[in-house]
């Protein structure tokens, strides 16, 4: 008889048993689950569509206007400690405060800092919180950070173990794509977070995260499946789980972009079976 689960961790494998054959990984969720009931779920997973997406979020060759240059990004700072990472983390939150400095911060709910381990090797860059994330102030809580999630744990490793960001730190009106003026105040503290962490990769999630830390508006299609350098660290971009959620087609593709990050991290694929 099929073992039952509750309606959370139904939906939470609903979605990775998706995200996995999107992959093209059929062979690859062998967790203790009665067979019948992972092929029930199988079968939904192939059945049901994804959610729609907000429309800022539909085209991934988005770019930021070019009313204005890029600002030169602030200097690579000193290597800081492992053991003091944490406390300079929350320096950069403190100095950040109740932050007033752009437009943005007259719709926000809750400023969304970062998440994760101060130490990470890995580090995520999105483009800034949307409306799950303004309410809890977390990045990638909502239905692209479950996406999100699962790209992780196909990597090998779990979300505590990588820290992510985003270029701005509050949301913007209906998740539009930052203003030049409000990436240029944000992303200093972003800058500010990775040279705190020093991951050994970056991953660049879009359009935006990519233009900001390259500092150059290029379309993503010819900024993917190469390594790039960025404040002394390897950069590679891919598609936004948003994105990826709109057209599930392309994870094949981005799941390329991050088996590059698990080669320089020397990650190894995840085992079959
Ligand atoms: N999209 C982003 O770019 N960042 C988030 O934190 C959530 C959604």
């Amino acid at each position: 008889m099929a073992q039952s689960l509750d309606p959370a961790t139904r939906q939470a494998l609903l979605d990775r048993v998706r995200f996995y054959r999107d992959l093209g990984l059929t062979e690859f969720y062998r967790r203790p689950v009665d067979p019948e009931l992972l092929a029930r779920i199988t079968a939904e997973a192939d059945e049901s569509q994804p959610e729609s997406v907000p429309q800022s979020f539909q085209l991934e060759e988005q770019h930021i206007s070019p009313r204005r240059p890029f600002p030169n990004a602030p200097a690579v700072a000193e290597a800081i400690p492992a053991a003091e990472r944490a406390t300079a983390m929350q320096l950069i939150r403190d100095e950040i405060g109740e932050c007033t400095r752009c437009a943005l911060h007259k719709g926000r709910n809750k400023l969304v800092f970062g998440d994760g381990s101060p130490t990470a090797r890995l580090m995520f860059v999105g483009e800034g919180p949307g409306a799950d994330e303004d309410a809890q102030g977390l990045p990638f809580v909502g239905k692209a950070g479950q996406l999100l999630n699962n790209m992780i744990a196909a990597m090998g490793l779990k979300r505590e173990e990588v820290y992510i960001a985003n270029v701005v730190k509050c949301r913007p009106p209906n998740n539009r794509v930052p203003e030049p003026e409000e990436g240029a105040t944000c992303s200093p503290f972003l800058f500010r977070q990775i040279d705190v962490v020093r991951p050994e990769v970056l991953v660049a999630l879009g359009a935006t995260a990519a233009t900001w830390l390259l500092g150059t508006r290029q379309p993503l299609a010819g900024l993917r499946g190469r390594v790039h350098r960025v404040r002394g660290t390897k950069l590679i971009v891919t598609y936004h789980p948003a994105y990826l959620l709109r057209d599930p087609r392309q994870k094949k593709e981005a799941w390329a972009d991050l088996q590059i990050a698990m080669k320089e991290l020397g990650l190894k694929p995840p085992a079959k079976g």
